[in-house]
């Protein structure tokens, strides 16, 4: 062995040194986010935390020419570079509250449920007594036929709408105390790097405690806003909660993108641990956890790094976003859904209105929709399919 070591050196002209292998350095570019072993001496929270060291800092800080991005616009971003472009332009922010049904009635917090519920039946219960009443005052009443058939009208219309309105209130709000009842305790691992389902009033029972955001969340820094639709509290650990109106299950890569900027959200501006989001499927309280993960986090950063740049180019004029590849992508989007084109909708970019790029049916009733305002074409929307151009 040791001659044919000798041998291999002297061929090649190489000393003992060079024979020995080389000590791997772990190599840490600044962009990338580490992984780290929770130690010994961890606080609770720190353990309850995921392992994975989400150094806030390491995204770097944008310049001064790039724009504020909301997440909402990230994630259009990542369905489609022109939805992006288009939520950009129109200054949409995330939407104060998304709910998918009765919007009024209390959906996420069980105190305001119970109560709502207790009122509900307080209505009904005054409802049934005002009928009772009704009835006892309009056969004492010494009222002409005709008046006497006009108020029982007007009075039993009334009293159905009202009713019609407590009833299905009432069974809505059982609905949701139902969950609350059902509900078992759900607590994800925060250790876990793949998504886990969860269920709303599980985790509750589980100890998180959930708040309504006050605002919308903003990292000055990285020119970054966006808003949860509750942020869940536990320990060292904050968790956003976002609600999609899919009901399938399925989790798209805008809608992981978008939880992933609330949860540096949330770590930039209140200093706490957030291993997963949480992402509600629709009208219901099943859910699913998206892992704060090394990957998540750098497809989050480069989504936000590219659509600064398109942003700035398009601004510019130098470049515009290219229509997708496929053309099936724009069948359902709000962006391409044509509307009757009137003064007072038009499509507006940075607060100013653009002119409609027309299209007409059969009719000659004239159409537009903001992404064919914006981008002079006419998407292949399903609602599109037998508008064409004017000539
Ligand atoms: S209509 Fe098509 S091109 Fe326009 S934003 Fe929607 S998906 Fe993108």
């Amino acid at each position: 062995m040791r001659k044919h070591l000798s041998l291999l050196m002297e061929q090649n002209r190489l000393s003992p040194a060079d024979l020995v292998e080389p000590q791997r350095s772990p190599v840490k570019p600044a962009n990338r986010f580490s992984l780290q072993e929770s130690s010994a001496t961890d606080s609770t929270a720190s353990r309850l935390a995921n392992r994975i060291d989400r150094n806030v800092a390491a995204i770097p800080e944008a310049g001064t020419d790039d724009p504020t991005v909301s997440a909402t616009t990230l994630a259009e971003y990542t369905f489609c570079p022109r939805a992006g472009i288009l939520t950009h332009e129109k200054s949409y922010s995330d939407p104060e509250e998304e709910m998918p049904s009765l919007s009024l009635l209390p959906w996420y917090e069980k105190d305001a449920i119970e109560e709502a519920y207790g009122r509900s039946v307080y209505e009904l219960f005054w409802l049934l007594v005002a009928f009772v009443v009704g009835l006892v005052v309009l056969s004492i009443l010494p009222l002409p036929n005709l008046a006497y058939l006009l108020l029982m009208f007007v009075g039993a219309t009334a009293w159905l709408h009202f009713t019609r309105n407590a009833l299905v209130t009432w069974r809505e709000l059982g609905k949701r105390r139902l969950s609350i009842r059902m509900a078992v305790q759900r607590d994800p691992n925060p250790n876990k790097l793949v998504p886990q389902p969860v269920d709303w009033f599980g985790l509750l029972l589980a100890g998180y405690e959930a708040r309504r955001p006050e605002g919308v969340l903003r990292d000055e820094k990285r020119k970054l806003v966006g808003k949860p639709r509750r942020i869940l509290q536990k320990g060292g650990m904050t968790i956003p909660v976002h609600r999609i109106n899919k009901t399938d299950g399925k989790i798209l890569p805008q809608h992981v993108v978008r939880v992933i900027a609330h949860c540096h959200l949330v770590e930039a501006t209140e200093g706490t641990h957030c291993p997963f989001a949480i992402i509600l499927f629709g009208n219901t309280y099943k859910g699913i956890t998206v892992p704060n993960t090394v990957g998540n986090r750098e497809h989050f950063y480069s989504m936000l790094e590219r659509v600064r740049k398109m942003i700035n180019d398009s601004k510019d004029g130098e470049r515009q976003p290219p229509a997708p590849a496929v053309a099936s992508m724009c069948q359902e989007c709000p962006h391409g859904r044509p509307r009757p084109a009137s003064e007072a909708d038009k499509t507006i970019r940075y607060n100013e209105p653009l002119d409609p790029y027309l299209l007409v049916n059969g009719r000659r009733t004239i159409f537009h929709c903001d992404c064919g305002d914006r981008f002079r074409w006419k998407p292949e929307h399903r609602a599109n399919q037998r508008l064409r151009r004017p000539s």
